[in-house]
Formats: structure tokens, C-alpha cells, sequence
């Protein structure tokens, strides 16, 4: 349920009603917008059902929110949200440009990944320490060793790290190192994941699932919101097709139609999209056309050594390039790269 206040509300009246609705046992969330208040209530809305809310002073209209997403959908939350991941802003305006390798593989390497992509223009380092394989035999990541080379490394360059959480017992070791959960596409709908990271106290990047449609990658945004950690970043990197061209088919409409309906920010990850790194750089800038808060791209100085995916790694002078690009188009949208 959604209770609109009048324009000049007062803060008791507010107050009040935020007492009123604790005291039936919901949960209220107060949304201050440039020109109206509203409150979204949370909970058994049958408890609501013979209460006059519309009596209460300083209520304008009790509106039922319409979408199975209340949390993360607009009717609730009608401006933008904007996630803070170390210093850097995503949503509102402010791009995040995700990069580094597949994996971690030695704190040599990451170094040296880490160094090109920072100089490039990159604000958040990317590498995973537990990796979804889909062969058991295939290189599974270093765990807690990749963690820890991870965070060094972000720190040596000062660059927040994101790295993908896969079980619901690893979030307090992955929490510990970490500046950002990533939930990656086969783990999109572990509900106990969701809601183990839902109840930590950093931020998330919820990929889209290879097989779910935008409504689910949304409900699965409400499991971490409802847990109540506001701090999701969504992340289209495409869905199967037919196609065997790519990789995946890349969604773009993803992003206006994510946009349209929910306020959380969302990025694109055209190197799971795609899989080559020639169709990379048009991916990325057609995501920032597209209206999307960031780009996750993979990157590495050896992609012919690399131990995942080196097959659609950017070598570092190429990403550069991108950036270059995806900086002018930032400039053109009225857009800023945090910390650049
Ligand atoms: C990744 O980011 O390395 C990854 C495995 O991505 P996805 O979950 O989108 O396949
Ligand atoms: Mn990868």
C-alpha cells in the first residue's frame, strides 16, 4: 500500500503516520521526492484494510501498489537510488566502469590488471576468488588467497573491489574482503544467498539470471531489499538464444525497461554478453546510450594465459580505447565517471 501525502505535510503528521503503521505491526518507508512525500507499507495489508488511513491528516491518497516488486519498483520509490561503493557513485547520473580479470590468479598479474585499467579510467576492480565453472575440473579460483590478493590490490590502487559470492556460507569471508557481493548469472535465484547477502552491510550486484526475465531478476532484487540492504545494482549480461554466434544474447532493452520500473541502477557486462571481444566495445557504448549506470568489462594483460574466459578478455590498450569512447558519450548524455 502506498500512502501519498499532501504537499505541505507537516514532519508531526508524517511522524504520526509512521507510528500509526509500526504500531499495526508493518513496516513503513518514507520516500521524500522533489515535489510529493509518500510512504510505502510493508506487511499484511489486510491489517490495513479497516484502518481510515485516508482520515489522517496530511494524507492526500492510500493507493495499493500494483507490481509483485514493492521494494524495488517505483510506485514506491519513484527517484532514482544511488549505490556507494567505496567512494564511488552508481545511479544518478554517475557511471561505474567495472574491470579487471575473470579470476584472480596471482597477485603479479592482478597487479599489473590492476594498474592499466585504473590508469585507463576504471573506478571498481573486478576478480573473482570463487568461480562457477561449468566443469568440475575446470580452474574453480584461489578462495580466500584470491580474497585477500584482491583487496590489496584494490587498495594499492585505490580502487574498490567486487567479487562474486557463491554459497550463502562464504558471505562473512567474502564480506570481510570485499566492497561489493557479486551475485553472479547461475546463483541469481538461490533465494538463501539472496537473502543471506540482503542482511550484510555492503552493496550487491545482482547479474541477471541466463534464462529469467526482467520481472525475475526484480523479484530477485526484492529478496536482498526486503532483507533490508537497499544497496543493489542490477546487471544485464545477456540471456540464452539460439544464436551461436555470441556467447548470449545481450538484452539492451533490459535497461529502459528496468529503468522504467524500478529505481535500483543498472549496469552491462557485454563480455558475458557477448563472449568476443570484438563486439565488446559497440555493446558497451550502445549500454551507456541505452541509458545503463555502468559497464562491467573483463580485462587481461595475457588473455592467452588467462585461467577463465580468456577468450573474451580485453587486452588492456584496447579498454583504454573504450573508455576514451565511453567518456565522450558520458560527456554527450550529461554523464560523469566517479573519480575520473
Ligand atoms: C563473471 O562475472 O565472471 C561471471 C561468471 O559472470 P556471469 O555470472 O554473468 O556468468
Ligand atoms: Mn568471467
Amino acid at each position: 500500500m502506498i500512502i501519498v501525502l499532501k504537499p505541505h505535510s507537516t514532519p508531526e503528521q508524517i511522524d504520526h503516520i509512521l507510528g500509526r503503521i509500526q504500531e499495526l505491526g508493518l513496516k513503513p518507508h518514507l520516500s521524500r521526492g522533489e515535489h510529493r512525500t509518500i510512504i510505502g507499507v510493508i506487511g499484511d495489508e489486510n491489517k490495513l484494510r479497516t484502518e481510515p488511513l485516508q482520515a489522517i491528516e496530511g494524507v492526500e491518497q492510500v493507493l495499493p501498489i500494483l507490481k509483485p516488486f514493492k521494494l524495488a519498483g517505483r510506485e514506491m520509490h519513484p527517484q532514482d537510488s544511488v549505490v556507494t561503493v567505496g567512494r564511488v557513485r552508481i545511479g544518478g547520473g554517475s557511471l561505474v566502469m567495472i574491470a579487471g580479470p575473470c579470476a584472480v590468479e596471482s597477485a603479479e598479474v592482478l597487479d599489473e590488471i590492476a594498474g592499466r585499467v585504473k590508469a585507463a579510467g576504471a573506478n571498481l576492480l573486478r576478480g573473482g576468488a570463487f568461480k562457477p565453472r561449468t566443469s568440475p575440473y575446470s580452474f574453480q579460483g584461489l578462495g580466500e588467497e584470491g580474497l585477500k590478493i584482491l583487496r590489496d590490490t584494490g587498495a594499492k590502487h585505490q580502487l574498490p573491489v567486487v567479487t562474486e559470492v557463491m554459497d550463502p556460507r562464504q558471505v562473512p569471508l567474502v564480506e570481510r574482503y570485499a566492497d561489493m557481493f557479486q551475485i553472479g548469472a547461475r546463483n541469481m535465484q538461490n533465494f538463501d544467498l539472496l537473502k543471506e547477502v540482503g542482511q550484510a552491510r555492503k552493496p550487491v550486484l545482482l547479474k541477471r539470471g541466463m534464462s529469467a526475465t526482467v520481472k525475475d531478476m526484480l523479484m530477485s532484487a526484492e529478496y536482498i531489499l526486503a532483507e533490508g540492504n537497499p544497496d543493489v545494482v542490477l546487471c544485464e549480461r545477456g540471456v540464452r538464444s539460439f544464436e551461436d554466434s555470441t556467447r548470449n544474447m545481450l538484452d539492451l532493452s533490459a535497461v529502459p525497461n528496468v529503468k522504467g520500473q524500478s529505481h535500483l541502477p543498472i549496469i552491462v557486462d557485454p563480455s558475458h554478453a557477448t563472449g568476443r571481444p570484438d563486439l565488446i566495445p559497440a555493446m558497451a557504448y550502445a549500454a551507456v546510450a541505452a541509458g545503463a549506470d555502468g559497464v562491467h568489462i573483463e580485462v587481461h594483460s595475457c588473455p592467452e594465459k588467462a585461467l577463465s574466459d580468456g577468450p573474451q578478455a580485453l587486452l588492456p590498450n584496447r579498454y583504454a580505447e573504450v573508455l576514451t569512447q565511453i567518456r565522450r558519450l558520458a560527456e554527450v548524455l550529461g554523464k560523469t565517471i566517479a573519480g575520473t
